[in-house]
């Protein structure tokens, strides 16, 4: 069904009431929302509903069994949700909630598995951003929340980027500008007794352990950053073509002179067959690229403004007439881990090493 889409604006700083209310009755009315967290912007429908859980799949053209991520707004909300609290949830919890953390544990009764893609497991969430808390508080129910983008493409860290794959499916979208950090939370599973990585995020694998106290593991699937042949992601999620731009993205690495080199002959070869290239560097090698369309991810030392524009980046490509993309990769830092597995996953694990 087409229905008009509706952008409302509001300050995160000064939240009006109102406009919030708008959005959480439209929740109530088993209808779907779209809101800014501090990762990405979410697609919101009550989470304990059946029927307005299948919306979401629906609008996304999301895989069912690709489970969602219930969020909420206080602490305490997450106990009717979940069969038990270990020792080491909790502390992660206290730690790093309200924040980019998504948690796995074993749910209770009332969540349906239309929410869960068929899992005995729940992913649980307390997002750190005033416009989200204040529309779960004032829908009086969990949300579940996926990227608010067309399953497949790169998750909108923008309210036009949710227009552009939500315009007509949804009744509103609660513009609160850019995100902040600009990939999606860490998930990891304490439903059993190993607390496990199953998606890297800005909260990362040390941060973790040095809070729960307990060895912490990656999701070995996770860690391969090659063809995972072979090898299932224990998020559902993970193993879906990912975030992607339109164009063919090809990632190359070695040195920053030697990567530089090679796409620019790249770049020569492609001309001759009468293509447009894109590149995607940062803002000391974007001078040097000859391609038709240059972008800049963001600075070579900070990690967070690559993360933060990461997804703006590849979505602006989509606006451009562009056979291929060529990327430098960008391993550095905190955040390097979680930017590679997005991007490496953009670009269909293709990798060229010189
Ligand atoms: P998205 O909100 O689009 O970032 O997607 C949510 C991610 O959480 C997907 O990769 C899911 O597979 C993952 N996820 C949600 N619930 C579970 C669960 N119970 N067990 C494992 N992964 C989950
Ligand atoms: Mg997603």
């Amino acid at each position: 069904m087409y229905m008009k889409t509706e952008m409302i604006k509001i300050d995160q700083q000064q939240i009006n009431i109102e406009k919030i209310r708008k959005a959480a009755k439209w929740i109530r009315e088993k209808e779907l929302v779209a809101f800014p967290t501090e990762t990405v912007y979410g697609l919101g429908a009550n989470g304990l509903d059946p029927e307005a859980s299948a919306k979401i799949y629906a609008a996304k053209g999301r895989p069912s069994d690709n489970p969602l991520i219930l969020h909420i707004s206080k602490q305490e909300q997450i106990e009717p949700l979940v069969m038990e609290i270990p020792q080491a949830a909790k502390k992660a919890m206290d730690a790093f909630w309200p924040g980019p953390m998504t948690i796995i544990l074993k749910k209770s009764e009332i969540v349906p598995m239309q929410t869960t893609g068929g899992l005995q497991t729940v992913a649980i969430r307390m997002p750190n951003h005033p416009i989200a808390l204040a529309l779960i508080t004032e829908s009086g129910c969990p949300i579940a929340a996926p990227s608010a983008n067309t399953s497949g493409r790169p998750s909108p860290t923008r309210a036009e980027h949710v227009y552009e794959d939500m315009s007509g499916k949804i009744p509103c979208i609660l513009d609160g500008g850019m995100v902040g950090i600009g990939i999606e939370s860490t998930i990891i599973d304490f439903s059993n007794e190993k607390p496990m990585i199953l998606r890297p995020g800005w909260i990362t694998q040390d941060m973790l352990e040095e809070v729960v106290g307990m060895p912490v593991a990656i999701d070995p699937a996770v860690l391969d950053s090659r063809k995972t042949a072979g090898i299932a992601p224990k998020a559902p999620g993970m193993k879906y073509k990912h975030y992607a731009p339109k164009a063919d993205l090809i990632l190359v690495s070695g040195s920053e002179k030697d990567v530089i080199e090679y796409i620019n002959q790249k770049i020569e070869e492609r001309h001759l067959q009468g293509q447009t290239v894109g590149v995607i560097g940062t803002d000391e090698t974007v001078s040097f690229y000859r391609g038709d369309v240059v972008m800049s991810i963001g600075k070579r030392n900070s990690d967070q403004t690559i993360a933060h524009h990461l997804y703006d980046v590849l979505r602006k490509f989509d606006h451009e007439e562009v056979n291929i993309i060529y990327s430098q990769v960008f391993e550095s830092g905190k955040n390097g881990f979680a930017i590679m597995n997005r991007l490496t996953k953009a670009a269909g694990y293709e990798r060229v090493e010189v």
